[in-house]
């Protein structure tokens, strides 16, 4: 055992202190961040002639010779096939109408987006006419649209976008009636009363999140796409533009946490890669953008957040499902980290950035096995808007036991009350779960106003939107502090030597408590000791004796409560007490709580500390106590169902010190595994599931 863990130990500290260093050296790099002078005329040095956005004459030529030999990448030839079809489902579809869904019209937007592109690089690829004229048609109807819906501007610029793609990408197979009409309407309908911030459906220009890149990203696609046709506009464009979208780079900063979750961050980041690459391919000039602290290293964040399962840690208004992420090709090249490609999945035909894989296709075809990014460290930080931590004991292993926490304020944008709030995967199955965002229009239908952040918004009535659906603490129950801004305090990794093993972080949750408490910290720890499992640590203090505080965990996992004997107190003596068995795919987790009082040791529970508690209180008696509740039915007609889940909770009446600590073990099941030993004895040891592929 012993040999096994020091190997362990081995190989997380190393890749962990790697990490660190790396962490160590990012400031180094925000120094040389400054954008380069812009030139006195922003249009110097466009490129003449059409293609020109996003690839080049020469990436095209690429692509025609890697279709010529298609048969010999399997892969390739495979996602070509799959653009193909979907381009001739679309040759005998009915052309889209004008159909806003609440005060949107972005589903209509996207989906042009989807035909236009899909089509021309079809057409690209087979020079079947079809495909072009059935491009030339759909690009016509939406130049019809009496307008592309100004008061919701991503609207407009993702049809901006898809129009300047096919009017770029299929400039010369057009109609020359075809191509004015379809400029008239990017002029038109794109810029429409211009970009004078002072108007209202102008306010994006300078949001620092991903109404900036989008909208910036679509307009200035338009500009590059008819800037010989329309030149003052494409300049008055760009220098608008090159002051404004750096606004849309700063939440990447420092580290690349994109504080919308990871949604957010393959819409945002997905039209800053098509800007800066248009700007790339047709001027010549990426502005700087790509070194925006954060920027590029966003890529790599997420592989971290994403857990063993596939799923991601889906903070803020996001779902759990990864999506397929086109832009992560384009990383994969600048970065020159052919990992970060990753095969497309079964649902890429929805997204509408597939046809761009084609084009951005890595050169020696897709790496023959599904690895992580190497020099992925084990143990993470990244600070921000909305800082993150995770853990996890393997980069490989599908059983690996994986936790993601994040600190934060729920007034950012997209922003839930979920700071302290954590995910949980083990043996495969994921244990502790974000409910995710809900639909906006089932709640705007019905009158709630959803994007205010303020104390009193209707926002924060949402039951997957603020604290009580979280797996994070409440205090008396009331909300989280919409603008208390939690933070980590330690992340720590304790030497290869210490026997007490630990890794973790501390978080400050006492800005979302304020006036509620003197001090609010909770610690989650990876121990070598007891049995590889995790420990939750909340230390409470300064809070009004008889206040009920809730800590809650949601999960789809079924859930049994039995009486435990779990842990010996520092007198030697087992607590005995109530503990939950979840099981679910046919695993177990156990989950076991202690509760303390009184005073205790103000320090991060590096090592063994955890069990040293005093004046146990008990979670059974009939004002506090271990339950699992459904999350169904939800308490408000507007609030999403969320079938088949459960809110464990424990509640803890506050005692006469104000004090209070509440410790929950996370306990993976443990296997029976055989081990070599160095003397050639062969023994059978019991660990987690996942914990093997440490065996020396
Ligand atoms: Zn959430």
């Amino acid at each position: 055992m012993k040999l096994l863990l020091r190997f362990f130990l081995f190989r997380f500290s190393l890749l962990s202190l790697l990490a660190l260093l790396a962490l160590a050296t990012c400031p180094a790099r925000a120094a040389d961040s400054a954008a380069p002078a812009a030139p006195a005329d922003p249009l110097a040095t466009l490129r003449a002639g059409h293609p020109r956005l996003v690839f080049t004459p020469q990436e095209w030529a690429a692509f025609d010779q890697r279709v010529k030999n298609r048969k010999q990448d399997p892969q390739f030839d495979a996602l070509l096939s799959q653009l193909e079809n979907n381009a001739r489902k679309l040759l005998d579809r009915p052309p889209l109408g004008y159909k806003k869904i609440g005060y949107r019209l972005l589903a209509v937007s996207r989906e042009a987006f989807r035909r236009i592109t899909t089509l021309a690089v079809v057409y690209r690829a087979t020079h079947d006419e079809a495909f072009a004229r059935r491009a030339e048609k759909e690009m016509l109807n939406f130049a019809a649209f009496s307008d592309w819906n100004p008061p919701h501007f991503l609207d407009v610029a993702e049809m901006t976008a898809a129009l300047a793609f096919g009017y770029d990408w299929l400039h010369d197979s057009l109609a020359p009636e075809s191509r004015a009409a379809i400029r008239k309407a990017i002029v038109e309908k794109g810029f429409g009363e211009g970009l004078d911030p002072k108007l209202p459906r102008n306010n994006w220009q300078r949001l620092e999140n991903n109404w900036n890149q989008v909208c910036w990203g679509g307009l200035t696609l338009g500009a590059l796409a008819i800037a010989e046709d329309e030149p003052q506009l494409a300049r008055d464009t760009l220098t608008r533009a090159r002051a404004g979208i750096v606004n849309g780079l700063k939440p990447y900063a420092p580290d690349g946490v994109y504080p919308e979750g990871p949604g957010y961050w393959s819409y945002g980041t997905t039209y800053q890669v098509l800007v800066i690459a248009a700007l790339e391919s047709a001027l010549g000039d990426d502005w700087g953008l790509p070194r925006s602290p954060g920027f590029m290293e966003s890529a790599k964040v997420m592989f971290q957040l994403t857990a063993p399962s596939g799923y991601t840690f889906n903070f803020s208004d996001c779902a759990p499902r990864r999506l397929f992420e086109p832009a992560l090709y384009w990383f994969a090249k600048k970065l020159n980290t052919p990992a970060l490609a990753t095969p497309p999945i079964s649902d890429a035909e929805t997204t509408r950035f597939l046809p761009l894989v084609a084009l951005w296709w890595p050169d020696k075809g897709l790496p023959a096995t599904k690895t992580a990014p190497p020099d992925m460290p084990l143990a993470w930080k990244g600070e921000g808007i909305n800082p993150v931590a995770v853990f996890r004991s393997s980069w490989t292993d599908p059983n690996a036991m994986w936790l993601a926490v994040k600190a934060g304020a729920a007034n950012a944008n997209h922003g839930h009350m979920d700071a302290g709030s954590f995910v949980f995967e083990a043996d495969g199955v994921r244990w502790a779960i974000d409910l995710g965002s809900q639909d906006y229009e089932s709640l705007e239908s019905k009158g709630l106003k959803i994007w205010g952040r303020q104390q009193t918004s209707d926002r924060w009535r949402v039951f997957r939107l603020n604290n009580f659906s979280h797996n994070t603490l409440t205090i008396g129950d009331q909300l989280h502090r919409v603008d208390g801004r939690a933070e980590f305090e330690n992340f720590w990794l304790t030497s290869l030597d210490n026997p007490l093993f630990s890794t973790g972080v501390t978080v400050n949750l006492l800005p979302v408590f304020a006036g509620q408490a003197t001090k609010v910290k909770r610690d989650f720890v990876f121990r070598s000791s007891p049995s590889n499992s995790f420990t939750i640590e909340d230390r409470i203090k300064g809070v009004a004796p008889g206040t009920e505080i809730r800590w809650a965990m949601a999960t789809k996992a079924q859930v049994q409560f039995y009486d435990d004997k779990y842990v010996a107190n520092s007198d030697g003596k087992d607590i005995h007490g109530k503990s939950a068995l979840l099981t679910q795919d046919g695993k177990q987790l156990r989950v076991r709580v202690k509760v303390g009082s009184g005073d205790f040791i103000n320090a991060p529970p590096i090592g063994l500390t955890v069990y040293k508690d005093v004046s146990p209180i008990s979670v059974n008696d009939e004002n506090q106590g271990f339950e699992a509740i459904p999350a169904d039915p939800p308490k408000n007609d507007y609030d999403a169902l969320n079938p088949d889940t459960r809110i464990l909770i424990v509640r803890v009446k506050v005692p006469a010190s104000g004090n209070v600590r509440i410790i929950v073990l996370l306990q993976a099941e443990e296997h029976e595994v055989k081990i070599t030993s160095d003397d050639g004895h062969i023994r059978t040891i019991r660990q987690m599931q996942g914990m093997d592929k440490f065996n020396p």
